[in-house]
């Protein structure tokens, strides 16, 4: 039986802290899918189509990953891959209120589809989408933080507001 995880997320941009997720997660499981999730609840910075080509990129070194998007609900998508796991990265305590609902909900939904938390690498701990792009509006660097098709595409979005000044 091949063990298949998915790792589902908004990707607003992917930083380095959800690539580490990735590469541990790939060494546990035989496939990792990463799903970029079409949330209608926010506006995101990157067009999912754009979310997925950084995906591609900054994975393509790490064999057994698969990237792609999803639309509705979680479980129904991780029927359809034919994989038995969800995997979440867990960063501070205030993640865990969320993730515990979430984990919850989802097991109630499909009992034998399992939540499985990997706690960040100390060195990411603080280190989210939202902060990358608050960030990278003020022309700061960015270079430790994400991948570098990431950094350049976060600086072709703000560009026009570099030319405002
Ligand atoms: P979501 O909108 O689902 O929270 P994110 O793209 O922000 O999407 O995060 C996807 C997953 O990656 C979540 O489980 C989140 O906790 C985890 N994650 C985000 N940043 C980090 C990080 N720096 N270290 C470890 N896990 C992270």
């Amino acid at each position: 039986m091949t063990a298949i995880a998915v790792y589902p997320g908004s990707f607003d941009p992917v930083t380095n802290g959800h690539l580490d997720i990735i590469e541990r997660s790939a060494k546990v499981f035989d496939k990792v899918v990463v799903a970029v999730l079409h949330n209608r609840n926010k506006v995101p910075l990157f067009s999912v189509e754009e979310r997925v080509a950084m995906l591609k990129e900054s994975t393509a070194y790490i064999s057994n990953t698969e990237v792609d998007s999803f639309n509705g609900l979680l479980i129904d998508y991780i029927r359809e891959k034919n994989a038995r796991t969800i995997v979440r990265g867990l960063r501070a305590v205030s993640d865990f209120e969320y993730e515990m609902q979430a984990a919850s909900i989802n097991r109630k939904l499909d009992p034998d589809i399992e939540t499985f938390f990997m706690m960040t690498n100390n060195q990411y701990s603080y280190l989210s989408s939202s902060i990358v792009k608050e960030v990278a509006k003020y022309e700061a660097n960015v270079q430790d933080l994400v991948p570098a098709s990431v950094q350049k595409a976060l600086r072709q979005k703000y560009s026009h507001l570099t030319d405002e000044k």
